[in-house]
């Protein structure tokens, strides 16, 4: 089973071009200030192409795609 991989936005780098959504609109939407929101969860087998893409479209290098769980979904 392939272990799974999240997308993670660094919302200081963003400047909200919005090329990410633009490459992938069923992964990730804009909030009220064009930054990039991501579903919880890890990335669907289906959408991991397009997480790769809308990471490497973005000129901020502001989305990271990683095995590694955002804080925010750590298990305490
Ligand atoms: S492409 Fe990069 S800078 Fe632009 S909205 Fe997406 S994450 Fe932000």
């Amino acid at each position: 089973m392939p272990e799974p991989v999240h997308l993670i936005v660094d919302r200081t780098a963003c400047a909200g071009h919005g090329l990410c959504y633009a490459t992938a609109p069923d992964l990730l939407e804009p909030d009220d200030f064009g930054n990039p929101v991501v579903g919880a969860g890890p990335i669907p087998e289906s959408q991991l192409e397009f997480a790769r893409r809308a990471a490497a479209a973005c000129p901020e290098r502001a989305l990271t795609l990683t095995s590694a769980l955002p804080l925010s979904e750590e298990k305490i």
